[in-house]
């Protein structure tokens, strides 16, 4: 299937290793979904039948090395900030490099398999060299020496009136003196096409809404860093636009509480099929679901059945 640079950018950091749910491990039996993040908004939006795929059966997924250099760099990042302001340069951040990719080697051996034709080491070179250059353009983007986040890596979880669990990993919220909040994401793609700004403003906009819900402040500003491009997108939210994304998320919800109970997870073929890691199961290629692992209410029938096979 073809697919452009623009589409590779637009999925390369949400499409393989999600950053904003905790890791479920291996062997843990399928449950109806529970909560909502929004990677996994944004996957039923795309595909309902992907996020089957990801969060039903919890199929594995091959990791990506864009995916693995956003986890990489989002960590730098991070850890920059232990150090006092001063000494948060840019060389301090590229020398955290090596130690961050241990660290994540470690915990991720799976990461290990981007390399694992790469004896001589030149790919792996050329891709911490990328990783370097990403951490670097930060540097022109913000100023870490004249930023005290109030939070790193926060993980967040609000439940809607309607009962709804909206839950993600927030890459760092400021607070002003006045105690105006910002929260703000590190992409390490480029920056969208205006015509794509409001989609990824999605995960802020849920983002907003879940500190609005925690905290009874809607945040005063939004920002995307985008380091592959070196461009930052703000967006200042009102209540209503909060409103519009809750109303927008119930729905979604719905949905998803629908197809949970009838099993009908429907492909959804666009031109980002080119990276998905299902394409042999996927109906859209010839594939076949896995069964169903979850008792489904089949139509007209009023009784769960067990087992039943994907969309045909
Ligand atoms: S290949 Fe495309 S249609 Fe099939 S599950 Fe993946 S994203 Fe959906």
């Amino acid at each position: 299937m073809e697919t452009s640079t623009e589409d590779a950018q637009q999925c390369d950091e949400s499409a393989v290793m999600p950053r904003d749910e905790p890791d479920v491990p291996a062997g843990v039996p399928a449950i109806p979904p529970a909560s909502l993040s929004p990677s996994r908004a944004s996957d039923f939006m795309r595909c309902p039948l992907l996020y089957r795929f990801r969060v039903i059966d919890r199929l594995p997924e091959k990791p990506s090395e864009a995916a693995t250099r956003g986890t990489l760099v989002h960590a730098v990042l991070e850890r920059l900030f232990d150090a006092p302001a001063a000494e948060r340069t840019a060389p301090r951040a590229k020398a955290l490099i090596p130690a961050q990719w241990d660290r994540l080697r470690e915990s991720r051996p799976e990461v290990l398999e981007l390399f694992a034709d790469d004896p001589e080491g030149e790919r792996l070179a050329r891709w911490l060299a990328e990783a370097e250059a990403l951490v670097e353009r930060w540097f022109t983007l913000e100023d870490p020496s004249r930023l005290e986040p109030a939070e790193r890596e926060l993980f967040v979880e609000a439940e809607l009136e309607s009962g709804l669990m909206l839950r993600g990993i927030i890459d760092r919220v400021d607070v002003a003196p006045t105690g105006e909040v910002r929260i703000v994401d590190y992409k390490t793609g480029r920056a969208p096409r205006p015509e794509y700004a409001e989609d990824a403003l999605f995960q802020m906009k849920f983002y907003a809404l879940v500190v609005w819900r925690l905290k009874g402040v809607v945040p005063r500003r939004l920002q995307l860093v985008y380091l592959g491009s070196g461009e930052v997108l703000t967006y200042d939210p009102v209540p209503a636009d909060l409103q519009r994304v809750e109303r927008k998320l119930l729905a979604l919800w719905e949905a998803i509480r629908r197809a949970t109970e009838t099993g009908d997870w429907r492909p959804r073929p666009t031109k980002l099929c080119g990276w998905c890691d299902h394409q042999a199961l996927c109906p859209e290629f010839g594939g076949t679901p896995p069964p169903y692992p979850l008792p489904v209410r089949a139509a007209g029938s009023g009784g769960p059945q067990q087992g039943r096979m994907g969309p045909d």
